[in-house]
């Protein structure tokens, strides 16, 4: 297998070492909408390398929110030319329905930044947090 973008690897929520292992446990829970394994199931990489590792994935969450509802509300005030109190109401319907895919794009796209592919992981079985 040849090596994705790390971009198109974390928006596929896949594992940044092995990009086979699924970043998320699969049926989704609203209880723990981040719910994710300890270790990559394929490769072994640590999915949460040091306490407090997802903290940074706050800002790409806020960035990327920031934009895109920027975005609704420009979209609903100057081309759809609806109300001020009409264009919140849909950013915050919006604002909710994506609140879950934000989050957790932001933690993967993060942990794809913090960790490189290796090919060989599938190989190794040891525990790794950085893949260095
Ligand atoms: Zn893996």
């Amino acid at each position: 297998m040849s090596k994705r973008n790390f971009l198109v690897n974390a928006l596929m929520k896949k594992c940044p070492r092995c990009q086979e292992g699924d970043l998320f446990i699969a049926p989704f829970n609203f209880s723990n909408p981040v719910h994710m394994p300890e270790h990559c199931p394929v490769c072994n990489q640590k999915f949460e390398p040091e306490p407090g590792f997802y903290y940074g994935s706050m800002f790409l969450s806020y960035i990327f929110s920031a934009f895109f509802f920027l975005g609704i509300i420009g979209l609903c005030l100057i081309v759809l030319k609806l109300s001020l109190n009409a264009s919140m109401a849909i950013l915050l319907l919006v604002a909710a329905l994506t609140y879950f895919f934000f989050l957790r794009m932001s933690r993967s796209i993060w942990i794809n930044l913090m960790v490189k592919y290796d090919p060989k992981a599938k190989d190794k079985k040891d525990v790794q947090s950085f893949g260095y």
